[in-house]
């Protein structure tokens, strides 16, 4: 295929067509670079097509690190012996000062499922609310999974947009991933806080996975709730956690994933987090077909990313400016705030 080719395929994707699981699979199945580049430019066709050069940047406050649950994969689970912080509202209220000098479209406040907040839902709805009042953005919570009264109570005090990844929709692998959790449960919560006007991210894991089904499994499980956003991320072995040992190989394939998901769900917002491999890995997200800069923190911020990487490698350059002077030289801008709140609305 040439490029006038592959641009008439991503017009094909554009109009409506869609992806058989053979297409998916033989996607997946594929080292050949040139193939993978060539996925690459149709993803990114596809992207500007539907949001030109425009990128939305999500700041990133992990407030709390305390969680009752035990993810397989997750350095924060209960029983891992390490260091763990709950941020003041005045911590927070500080953090916000800086936040609002900053260009982002969003804030995403996230914490594991700590019993602090869980237990008494209307501490959290006090943070969104400081936040809102402090920053004037929209809000993103993660809070893990909440009952419908308290995804009600959050959306009256500010919030937007609610992430809440499965992680996989493989029942076998969820069962090892989200030890003692409902499937079910994580879903109707999704789809409550869509009902509610909420927008919502749902998320897959990749390199934990024990086939290629398993992944596809997962593509599609990510229709359920008609997200409005849709990420994937690599799973990195945690100290402290029962996949530690666990061998993976590096992120080529959420690279493929993130154009994989372009195609099959175009319009969506697809985020390229700072979170694994730094600025340089958000280059590589966004060339795959993201359009959502995520996890961005500020230079002088000293709180935790969502995975515990390589600080002194992936921390780097997390911030607001350094994230747009990267997108300059990539053709790319920062979206205008009402292009973002036109797309909440939508
Ligand atoms: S992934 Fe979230 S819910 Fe699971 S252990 Fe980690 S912080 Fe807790």
């Amino acid at each position: 295929m040439d490029n006038k080719d592959l641009d008439s395929y991503a017009d094909q994707i554009i109009a409506g067509s869609q992806l058989s699981d053979d297409d998916i699979r033989s996607l997946l199945e594929t080292e050949s670079p040139e193939i993978i580049d060539k996925l690459h430019y149709v993803a990114r066709r596809i992207r500007d097509h539907f949001f030109g050069n425009k990128v939305f940047m999500y700041s990133f406050v992990y407030f709390s690190t305390h969680c009752k649950n035990k993810c397989a994969f997750c350095y924060y689970r209960n029983s891992n012996d390490i260091e763990r912080y709950r941020l003041s509202n005045e911590d927070i209220r500080q953090i916000c000062q800086v936040i609002k000098t900053e260009d982002v479209h969003m804030v995403d406040l996230t914490m594991g499922e700590d019993p602090y907040f869980h237990n008494k839902p209307e501490r959290l709805a006090e943070i969104v609310r400081l936040v809102k009042e402090e920053v004037g953005k929209p809000i993103m919570v993660s809070p893990g999974v909440v009952d419908d009264d308290t995804l009600e109570l959050l959306k009256n005090n500010g919030a937007n947009f609610l992430a809440l990844y499965q992680e996989t929709y493989d029942m076998e692998l969820y069962k090892q991933l989200r030890v003692d959790q409902s499937f079910e449960g994580r879903i109707n919560s999704r789809n409550h806080a869509k009902k509610l006007g909420y927008c919502v991210e749902d998320g897959m894991l990749t390199e934990v996975e024990p086939d290629m089904e398993s992944t596809i499994i997962s593509l599609r499980g990510l229709a359920t709730s008609n997200p409005d956003m849709v990420r994937v991320m690599t799973f990195l072995p945690q100290q402290g956690t029962p996949l530690e040992g666990k061998e993976i190989r590096d992120c080529a394939s959420e690279l493929k994933i993130i154009s994989i998901l372009r195609l099959l769900y175009p319009e969506k917002l697809i985020p390229a987090s700072l979170d694994l491999e730094g600025i340089d890995g958000m280059v590589h997200r966004l060339n795959a077909g993201a359009n959502v800069v995520t996890s961005i923190i500020s230079s002088n911020s000293s709180l935790e990313g969502v995975v515990n990487y390589d600080r002194e490698h992936a921390e780097r350059d997390r911030d607001v400016k350094s994230v747009v002077a990267r997108l300059k030289t990539m053709g790319m801008e920062p979206a205008e705030q009402s292009e973002f709140e036109k797309l909440l609305g939508r």
